[in-house]
């Protein structure tokens, strides 16, 4: 419980209506996108300025109260649930486009922005943003700095980080620094931006982002590959990416999700598949007609049944309809998922297709795979329920072992969720001991009394 004081101090910062305290709306920010975390905040405030986020972060700090910075609360790691109570900051009303600039490449938004906002104003310039999580309509620009967040075009372009010039953080004392800027190179000191990018809400609270933007590629083409054999789709993915081409997207579908979508919408998919890649190509007209028809003709020779390229925009577009389709086809079918996001080497992905149904199989739990398979970047869902004991400890079990494996791969225990609360009992597994240590010493550097999101990434 926060002390009367201490409200009636957030409503002078912030004004009366951007400070919440009924259950109902404590309730709304008690959770986030994943299923098996919730706690109540004490208190709810909607900053609009950076000056606003410093007032708020003081008092906090002065008073020792815990602070949850919140964008969309779409991720899915239980990043933004305030676990110790105390305040939720939450960014969605700082949420302007400060400006677009076509010459040199760049955006500077305020954490609030949603993606898709952004993604809209950039096409009207006719730039791109690549980094493209498939929350897009929801997720804020700042949720996907904090996160590092990936998407299908990461496989071409890279992660959020890659776009991060520069940022505005407000520590947790209250202090406003200015890391970075906005020229493509800066050679200034430690990459302070880099280990901003990625914090998950733990080091500071971002209130401007300085971004890198790239021209709109002219042209693209969309493709669908339909494979009878999963483990040959994930041998596909590997032999294009060593081919040389570049597909802008490569993204996977498993039998599980064809047949649960034509359930629930039907598209028109091909239900007896054991899987599909959704590709897509861009660039110069030539360039994507070429490398259209090199990835059609890789796709054939790995051993796909079929081919469909989309002959126009609408086509497209109803395809990878698909792939967003697929977390909602997933989210509905349990009463609790456990979506991982485990990253091995591109070479290793029909490997770790293979040990996914294994793993299925042995612990009799389904497990319906879908996701960046360009990036290695798997996201194998555990179907399950946290009211049925017996079968949740199975599933939590055969998640254990899915993290084990994409370890024992070569790989990584989160490619873009982050560790948060979900994952944050593997990391010693996942990462040295000495670089754990170095983590928390950046933490107690920048907030000493550990008020911003504490309890998170790290058992503490
Ligand atoms: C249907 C669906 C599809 C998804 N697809 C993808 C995908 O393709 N790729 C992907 O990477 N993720 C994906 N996600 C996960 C999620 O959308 C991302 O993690 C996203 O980056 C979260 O943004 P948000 O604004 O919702 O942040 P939140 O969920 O509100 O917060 C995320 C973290 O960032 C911190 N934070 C938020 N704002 C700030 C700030 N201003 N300063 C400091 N810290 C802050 C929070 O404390 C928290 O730790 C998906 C989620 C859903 C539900």
């Amino acid at each position: 419980m926060l002390e009367p004081k201490i409200i009636s101090q957030l409503r002078k910062i912030v004004g009366k209506e951007s400070v919440l305290t009924s259950k109902e709306d404590l309730t709304t920010y008690s959770y986030d996108a994943t299923a098996t975390w919730a706690h109540m905040p004490d208190a709810v405030v909607l900053p609009t300025t950076s000056e606003q986020v410093s007032q708020v972060l003081k008092l906090a700090n002065d008073n020792r109260v815990p602070v949850t910075p919140r964008g969309g609360g779409t991720n899915l790691s239980g990043g933004s649930i305030p676990i110790k109570g105390g305040i939720v900051l939450c960014t969605t009303k700082m949420n302007k486009i400060i400006d677009i600039n076509k010459t040199n490449l760049n955006a500077i938004v305020e954490p609030g922005v949603v993606l898709q906002d952004l993604n809209m104003a950039l096409a009207k310039e006719g730039l791109f943003y690549p980094p493209d999580p498939q929350s897009f309509l929801a997720c804020t620009i700042g949720g996907t700095v904090a996160e590092n967040a990936g998407g299908p075009c990461c496989v071409k372009y890279g992660v959020t980080k890659q776009y991060v010039l520069g940022l505005e953080v407000v520590l947790a004392s209250g202090y406003i620094m200015n890391i970075g800027g906005v020229v493509v190179k800066n050679r200034t000191g430690y990459e302070l931006v880099t280990l901003f990018a990625g914090s998950e809400g733990t080091l500071g609270v971002i209130t401007k982002i300085m971004l890198r933007l790239l021209p709109m590629p002219p042209a693209q083409k969309s493709m669908l590959a339909i494979f009878d054999d999963m483990v040959v789709a994930g041998k596909a993915v590997s032999n294009i990416l060593s081919s040389g081409v570049m597909p802008s997207k490569i993204e996977f579908v498993d039998n599980w999700v064809i047949k649960r979508i034509e359930e629930l919408m039907p598209m028109g998919l091909p239900v007896d598949a054991d899987a599909l890649l959704l590709l897509q190509a861009d660039g110069s007209t030539e360039a994507v007609e070429t490398e259209t028809q090199q990835i059609v003709d890789i796709c054939q020779r790995s051993g796909a049944r079929e081919t469909r390229l989309a002959r126009d925009q609408a086509e497209a577009d109803k395809l990878w309809a698909v792939r967003s389709a697929a977390m909602a086809a997933i989210f509905s079918a349990a009463h609790t998922v456990l979506i991982e996001d485990v990253t091995v080497p591109r070479d290793k992905i029909a490997q770790f297709i293979q040990q996914c149904r294994e793993i299925s199989e042995k612990y009799d739990v389904c497990i319906p795979l879908v996701g960046h398979a360009g990036d290695g970047n798997i996201h194998p869902s555990i179907l399950t329920d946290q009211r049925d004991a017996e079968h949740f400890e199975r599933a939590k079990r055969a998640m254990n072992e899915i993290f084990i494996t994409a370890i024992s791969l070569g790989g990584a225990i989160s490619g873009e969720h982050g560790i948060g609360l979900e994952k944050q009992h593997f990391l010693d597994k996942a990462m040295d001991a000495m670089a754990i240590e170095i983590m928390k010493q950046i933490k107690k550097i920048l907030d000493p009394n550990n008020i911003l999101n504490p309890g998170k990434i790290w058992v503490e």
